[in-house]
């Protein structure tokens, strides 16, 4: 890196401007922002950055999936694109920093870079993905980027096919168009993501930046004790094959071999369901859903391994039949080692400090895990607040995770 490369920084007052009018859109009047998908707010708020790149003199494009970008290309032909960016969607009444400071911070860098006059061995598009948080389908824009979209999976929308197809017709896109964004994997050389950490870790332990080593993989089951229904009053402690006591006691004891022996991974009984389900009647059967999270794949078998183990011993001491259906497994994904290096680099000539942590939640980068090497940082959220209006990223800590965006992406592209 030569010395004019690690002397710069972004304008942070340019940044907080741009941040600031983007809140405005969907604003809640709490703080937070309502955008989902295509609603009147998130259309506003695309026009609003459309209007951003074209008045910055950068060349706007949008793809089949209505995902919009700045490019600033460079003099050489043929030179591949690194990706910089986030989504500006929001879930229902959520924050105004979750996606919108990554896509922000990554049209900043493009800025700072075009008025110095630096010249990059890569082309830059800062992007803004359609539909991260799923108001019709997760990760939407970058999986039909990746090539990772197919028609049934436009079958069934969470928002409904009418809803969706209404979005879709607001937004003048259309579902063949959302087949057709592909990139080829030839033309980019990567995605990099300046994100909120939606949790505790960084605050809590003073840390400016996290560098992202995986998106965590996760398995679900559902799954079901039977015991035998029977009169509560008159029916003893011992006489009984509660079905309600097994789940109890699975879900304490799910927590109790996370806590011990996985520390790094989490586990969620996040639905129950008792029948026939009456005070005065013992439970006969109990239908639950098991998730479990872990940014190591071999970690994520054992863990699946031992709370199957659990789920059983629990079955047996109870008294219970059992019966379990897996519903998923998503392998972890790795984000790549040599951009995770230079992130520590970055922070290194910022006087940043640096951690390594996975990310629990989803992104866009790992729809492109098999397209290009991907990388994310994360930056501090004030009490681990996140898709609620009291989301809070102290100022200065946004800077610093796009200054580290600008300082890697200098040392990426200039390789
Ligand atoms: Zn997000």
């Amino acid at each position: 890196m030569t010395e004019l490369f690690s002397a710069l920084r972004v304008n942070p007052d340019r940044m907080l401007g741009a941040f600031n009018q983007l809140a405005l859109f969907g604003a809640t009047g709490d703080g937070g922002v309502n955008r989902p998908t295509f609603s009147e707010a998130h259309l506003a708020a695309r026009k609003w950055f459309r209007e951003q790149i074209e008045g910055s003199g950068f060349e706007f494009k949008i793809d089949g999936a209505g995902n919009h970008s700045a490019v600033l290309t460079f003099e050489r032909s043929n030179i591949k694109t690194l990706l910089l960016g986030s989504h500006l969607d929001s879930v229902p009444k959520g924050g105004r920093f979750d996606g919108a400071l990554g896509v922000m911070a990554a049209l900043e860098v493009l800025r700072t870079v075009k008025e110095n006059g630096i010249n990059l061995k890569l082309n830059l598009e800062a992007i803004d993905f359609t539909d991260e948080e799923g108001t019709h389908l997760s990760l939407f824009g970058s999986s039909a980027l990746a090539g990772h979209l197919h028609p049934e999976d436009l079958q069934n929308p969470y928002s409904g096919r009418e809803n969706f197809t209404a979005g879709l017709a607001r937004a003048g896109l259309t579902e063949d168009g959302l087949l057709r964004a592909k990139r080829e994997k030839e033309s980019l050389a990567g995605y990099l993501e300046l994100h909120i950490e939606q949790g505790k870790r960084l605050e809590r332990a003073g840390i400016d930046i996290g560098v992202v080593s995986a998106i965590v993989g996760y398995g679900s089951y559902r799954m079901s004790f039977m015991g035998r229904a029977d009169h509560a009053g008159s029916t003893t402690m011992e006489d009984r094959l509660d079905a309600g006591q097994g789940v109890a006691a699975f879900i304490l004891a799910a927590r109790e071999i996370v806590m011990r022996d996985f520390p790094n991974c989490v586990a969620n009984v996040g639905k129950v369901e008792f029948a026939p389900g009456a005070s005065n009647i013992v439970p006969a059967r109990v239908d639950f859903l098991l998730e479990f999270r872990s940014p190591n794949e071999a970690q994520l078998s054992m863990l699946d391994d031992a709370l199957m183990k659990s789920v059983h011993q629990k079955a047996t001491q109870f008294g219970l039949q059992l019966r379990t259906e897996p519903l998923g497994k998503h392998l972890p994904n790795l984000m790549s080692a040599n951009i995770q290096q230079a992130f520590q680099d970055s922070c290194s000539t910022l006087r940043l400090s640096s951690t390594t942590l996975a990310s629990g939640a989803i992104h866009d980068a790992q729809s492109l895990v098999d397209v290009c090497p991907i990388g994310m940082i994360f930056v501090p959220s004030v009490d681990g607040a996140s898709h609620a209006p009291r989301e809070f990223t102290n100022w200065e800590d946004c800077i610093n995770g796009a200054n580290v965006l600008l300082q890697t992406v200098l040392r990426v592209a200039s390789e």
